[in-house]
């Protein structure tokens, strides 16, 4: 049995790539040496799979920043402030990424959002009507060649051009359909091109195709690839398909004359069901997705070798393939040198995934039983440290009540309002303040026992101090400590709550340079002791102005970490609600009464399909963070935070989460969500965010009254908050003065002119 790898992770197992990236954005090394970096990674990428025999390995996966960006320019739709800037062809490419702003010019970066229901971010194409789509780019085929030089035929990976157009954003008056053509005639030659350069298969990523599709999209989708197929060369074509099952498509793509099609049979709950029921052409190789890409425990050899064996009624060809790209896994085990032996073992990254879809091919070639022995007594025994009986009965004993705040909204936002004596339009910030590499390296020195406890959190104490004094200093009316205890949002949790695992160098990319580190759910999860009170408590003594205390929600912790597979998400994340909800009332008794419980990711995990939207996760997911607030007081005041506003279709969902602030992205998309908004007549009070901190480009005031402005046409004064649209980590100590400084000073033109 044959193996493919989907796409492999690109930023290097010690993160190499971000670091030179970085570099490179602050002009410290050259673009030459930023490419050579690449390429070194591209080739041991290369070798990884090589040695662990891959048969299809995947290139043109690498990219500097996102595909779909890459996918921009191999297509021609770069826009035309971007080409304007007259500057090289990868500061132009950076530009797109993350706005420039420089030399008295100054572009905005294209919008960014999340691919798919992964925690991995893609840049949006923006199709203008004018755009010329045709295959302009050159990375591909140059990567392919590079692969050559390295011994490796590989399969070049595209994204479709069903999956590009669908989640492009057209800017004029034209669509999707309008573009089908010309883009289906730049694949047709790009396929054309791999052929003469000597490729076998090529890859064209649809994971599109796994959502709900109209007739329209389905008739586009056989357009263009009617097109694509009939001008292909000597190359083959795998559709590859992931994140779910291709219900709607099934019937489409298995009639088009595919030479491969890849489905998940992981993720997608119906794959095998429209397999086994609807058939499989012959002629059409199954490349049956088997090994998750996203989690990180064992393949359970037995359960997919008997799936094969399923498939192998239906399918006359199967290779056996990972269920999505890697991209979404750490790399290594082998960079984990404290996670003991006993747990290690139940894990697999990507560098081990090659290995599981060896070992898995062998063991169907010649029955290798004692590679599957081993992994079946691996299956066969309790993990240790896992139950924990305490977790379980409290869970048991929650009722209806716990998950319902007392007293209603209108009455907490009285009171709220008369304790707290906050100005119109309140200034705020979502948590973090840079991390300069002062708070990252005494981090580390700590973490590396060089200091001790007290040490680090004097210089801690410090910021928090020298932080407060900043935001009083600019006026910000409802302060925070600046997060400078914390990694991430999630991880600084997991390292905390029993139940969790962490680990050392399991980066996983979020986007661009912004990787993340997702701890693992092991166990039931439960609160050992307060985990931020202290430094709330010690940020709140350094002045009078309301300190806001910060926690993660319940399932932005569950969603960005690595989850359990033998319970239930809803149950994992129900058990993390009672350890947030002893925070949330801990911080209050200590005098905290302004909370925010952010759940960035909760939108993220949001079903592919909306008829599943409720019952695979909504109908646990808000309980969920019901339950961290439920207990407090009317005159807490309990805040969270999203890190995107496309909510539009479940926003009663959003207010009935039955916060009394909500923060959320808004300056990169357009302001619909407000109108919105107001259409469901929205109780929570709001605070879209008023600039994108995901650049380092510094809002005018006068563009900041202007983004108010137009809220306050359609939100009520009453409720509008005024803040940046995410925490302010990633961004350096001038551009963020300089941004809250404008930011401030047009709330106060604000209030001002509403006098
Ligand atoms: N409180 C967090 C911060 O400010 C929120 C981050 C996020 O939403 N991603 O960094
Ligand atoms: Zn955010």
């Amino acid at each position: 049995m044959q193996t493919s790898v989907i796409g492999y992770p690109r930023v290097g197992s010690l993160r190499e790539l971000k670091f030179a990236t970085e570099k490179y954005f602050k002009n410290d090394i050259t673009q030459e040496a930023l490419l050579e970096q690449a390429k070194t990674l591209r080739a041991e990428h290369l070798k990884s799979m090589k040695e662990s025999g891959i048969d299809f390995i995947p290139v043109n996966d690498f990219s500097f920043y996102d595909g779909m960006l890459d996918t921009v320019v191999l297509l021609n739709t770069i826009p035309a402030r971007y080409c304007k800037l007259n500057v090289s062809e990868l500061d132009t490419y950076f530009a797109m990424a993350r706005g420039y702003q420089k030399d008295g010019k100054d572009v905005k970066a294209l919008a960014m959002k999340k691919w798919f229901n992964t925690n991995y971010h893609y840049m949006v194409p923006e199709i203008e009507d004018d755009a010329d789509i045709r295959l302009a780019g050159k990375k591909p085929f140059d990567e392919f060649k590079e692969a050559l030089t390295c011994g490796v035929v590989a399969k070049p990976v595209l994204i479709g051009p069903f999956t590009f157009l669908k989640l492009a954003r057209y800017t004029g008056t034209k669509s999707a359909a309008d573009f089908a053509d010309a883009c289906a005639a730049a694949y047709s030659e790009a396929l054309k091109k791999f052929a003469n350069l000597g490729a076998k298969w090529v890859q064209f990523d649809e994971p599109a195709l796994v959502y709900d599709l109209t007739a329209e999209e389905i008739a586009l989708f056989e357009k263009l690839y009617r097109v694509i197929l009939a001008a292909k060369g000597s190359a083959k074509v795998l559709l590859q398909t992931y994140f779910g099952d291709i219900r709607d498509a099934y019937d489409t793509v298995t009639k088009l004359g595919f030479d491969g099609i890849g489905i998940d049979f992981l993720e997608g709950k119906k794959s095998f069901e429209l397999v086994s029921t609807k058939g499989f052409p012959a002629q059409t190789v199954l490349f049956a997705g088997l090994v998750n890409g996203k989690n990180i425990w064992k393949n359970h050899y037995r359960k997919t070798i008997d799936r094969l064996n399923e498939l192998s009624a239906f399918a006359k060809e199967i290779v056996l393939s990972t269920s999505c790209s890697l991209l979404h896994v750490p790399y290594t085990l082998e960079n984990e040198t404290k996670l003991p032996e006993a747990y290690k073992k139940h894990f697999a990254f990507a560098r081990e995934k090659l290995a599981e879809l060896s070992d898995l091919a062998k063991i169907v070639a010649n029955g290798d039983r004692e590679v599957l022995a081993a992994n079946d007594a691996l299956f066969a025994t309790a993990r240790p440290d896992c139950e924990n009986a305490a977790v379980r009965t409290r869970l048991q004993a929650v009722s209806e009540a716990d998950f319902e705040r007392k007293p209603a909204f209108a009455e907490r936002e009285k009171i709220q309002k008369e304790a707290l004596a906050l100005p119109q339009f309140p200034t705020t910030t979502i948590g973090s303040f840079p991390q300069t590499a002062d708070v990252k390296a005494n981090r580390k020195a700590f973490k590396a026992g060089q200091i001790s406890e007290e040490e680090y959190k004097k210089f801690n104490q410090e910021k928090i101090r020298e932080c407060v004094k900043l935001q009083e200093e600019l006026d910000l009316d409802v302060l925070v400590h600046g997060e400078y205890e914390r990694n991430d949002m999630v991880e600084y949790f997991g390292e905390q709550l029993s139940g969790y695992l962490f680990t050392e160098k399991a980066w996983v990319q979020s986007y661009g340079t912004r990787c993340v580190k997702p701890p693992i759910v092991w166990g039931d999860i439960s609160r050992e002791k307060p985990m931020t009170v202290e430094w709330s408590v010690f940020a709140k003594s350094c002045t009078n102005r309301p300190m806001k205390g910060m926690l993660t929600g319940p399932v932005t912790i569950l969603n960005w970490s690595f989850p359990r597979e033998d319970i239930s998400h809803k149950e994992s994340a129900l058990q993390i609600a009672l350890a947030i909800r002893d925070e949330v009332l801990d911080l209050e008794a200590a005098g905290i009464n302004i909370i925010q419980i952010d759940e960035a990711a909760l939108r993220e995990k949001l079903p592919l399909r909306k008829s599943d939207w409720y019952s695979e996760y909504l109908d646990w997911a808000i309980p969920a963070f019901r339950l961290v607030h439920s207990g407090v007081k009317a005159s807490t005041q309990i805040h969270t935070h999203m890190c995107y506003s496309e909510f539009t279709d479940i926003i009663p969902t959003i207010d009935n989460m039955d916060a009394d602030v909500i923060t959320f992205e808004a300056s990169r998309s357009d302001l619909l969500i407000l109108d919105a908004l107001r259409a469901n007549n929205f109780k929570t009070e709001v605070g879209p965010g008023v600039y994108d901190i995901h650049s380092p480009r510094v809002p005018s005031e006068e563009e900041i009254v202007n983004a108010l402005s137009r809220m306050l046409a359609r939100i009520n004064p009453e409720k509008l908050w005024v803040n940046p649209d995410c925490g302010l980590k990633t961004r350096g100590t001038t551009e963020t003065v300089a941004s809250l400084q404008n930011m401030v000073a047009a709330a106060k033109r604000l209030r001002a002119n509403n006098e």
